[in-house]
């Protein structure tokens, strides 16, 4: 089953291949959010940096950090959704 808590981008909801942070949530991989472009375990690490991190994407126009993967008909709004409700 899907476990947003666990898949989901702190920064932008974006559901993720593998667990940002791990299956535990205390172990980041390093990648990067083919969306918002957060270092999963750098940028994300505390709430403070989460939130200062979206608000930037977000003034910026929510740009994709990989663009041929941003989907037709993208939705900010319903991917926000997926925020983990602790980092919103
Ligand atoms: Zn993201």
């Amino acid at each position: 089953m899907l476990n947003e808590r666990l898949y989901g981008c702190r920064v932008c909801g974006l559901i993720q291949d593998s667990a940002p942070w791990g299956l535990d949530g205390r172990s980041p991989s390093f990648d990067i959010c083919p969306c918002c472009g957060v270092e999963f375990g750098y940028e994300d690490a505390t709430l403070v940096s989460i939130l200062v991190f979206r608000q930037k994407w977000l003034e910026d126009g929510a740009p994709w950090w990989d663009s041929e993967l941003k989907p037709g008909g993208w939705d900010l709004a319903l991917q926000l959704e997926s925020v983990p409700p602790e980092y919103l």
